[in-house]
């Protein structure tokens, strides 16, 4: 029987990265478990994954940091000694609300650092990897974009809605690229989605003060957004890239 493939999962220590994890080991995944800074969410979760029979890792990095990338890959491909066959680029993050005229240098650097240089960087690592071109054996890539990309994010963050776009440029550009190398590139676009992310923008409450706005009158589960990606993942999509799914009860 040949070892259940590889996904690595960007930011899985908690929130929608986490959902995915869970789902993707319980549909026969083994799952890289990246975080930052919460190491016992993702050691737990590694924990969790390993009791139910699955398997998983957690790897440590910065995805804005190049080198720290390069290093997490190298430790994976220690670690698991066949290749990778997905990336999720999930880790992202959101600041408080402000208008662009008030945006300091320092936010705009981080806003773009870790939510796009940081999944151009792990695209990167993942192509050089997996392009049937350079010896791999092909793969798929889902990156975790935004709404926010395509309804501006007005008064609370453009920085973060203007990086999830350019996340869906790259998506539609790299998709295009590395088609015949035997990878395929697809985004979802979240809208509303219940996780601690609001909490760290200082907006605990958002999803219920917006809710509103949502057609389906309700925000989503960061389980519903894990079933999209995993679609995307799977080899159940196989006729499908540069492609965008919006998880987002209809606000978009
Ligand atoms: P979350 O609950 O705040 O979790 C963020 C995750 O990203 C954590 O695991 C965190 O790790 C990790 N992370 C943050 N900065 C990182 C970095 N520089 N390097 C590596 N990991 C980093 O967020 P979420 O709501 O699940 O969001 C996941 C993705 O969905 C993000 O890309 C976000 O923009 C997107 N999204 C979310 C919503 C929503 O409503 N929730 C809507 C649209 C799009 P630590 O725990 O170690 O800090």
């Amino acid at each position: 029987m040949s070892p259940p493939p590889i996904v690595l999962i960007t930011g899985a220590s908690r929130g929608i990265g986490a959902a995915t994890a869970r789902l993707a080991a319980a549909r026969g995944w083994a799952v890289a478990v990246n975080y930052q800074q919460r190491r016992d969410a993702a050691d737990a979760l590694v924990h969790e994954i390993q009791c139910a029979g699955g398997e998983a890792m957690a790897v440590q990095g910065d995805v804005g940091d190049e080198a720290q990338v390069v290093a997490m890959y190298e430790a994976m491909d220690r670690h698991w000694g066949r290749p990778l066959a997905v990336l999720v680029n999930n880790a992202g993050v959101v600041d408080r609300p402000s208008q662009v005229a008030d945006m300091s240098a320092a936010r705009l650097e981080r806003m773009f650092r870790v939510n796009v240089l940081g999944s151009f960087y792990c695209a990167r690592e993942a192509v050089r990897r997996m392009s049937t071109a350079r010896g791999g054996q092909g793969g798929s890539i889902v990156n975790v974009s935004s709404a926010a990309a395509l309804l501006g994010a007005a008064h609370q963050y453009v920085d973060y809605a203007a990086a999830k776009g350019a996340v869906d440029v790259m998506t539609r550009g790299l998709a295009k690229e590395v088609a015949a190398e035997g990878i395929r590139v697809n985004a979802v676009r979240p809208g509303l989605i219940e996780t601690e992310i609001h909490a760290s923008g200082g907006l605990p409450d958002r999803v219920r003060e917006l809710q509103h706005q949502v057609p389906m009158q309700r925000g989503g589960s960061a389980d519903e957004v894990a079933e999209a990606i995993l679609w995307l993942m799977s080899p159940a999509s196989s006729y499908t890239t540069a492609s965008f799914t919006e998880v987002s009860g209809g606000r978009h």
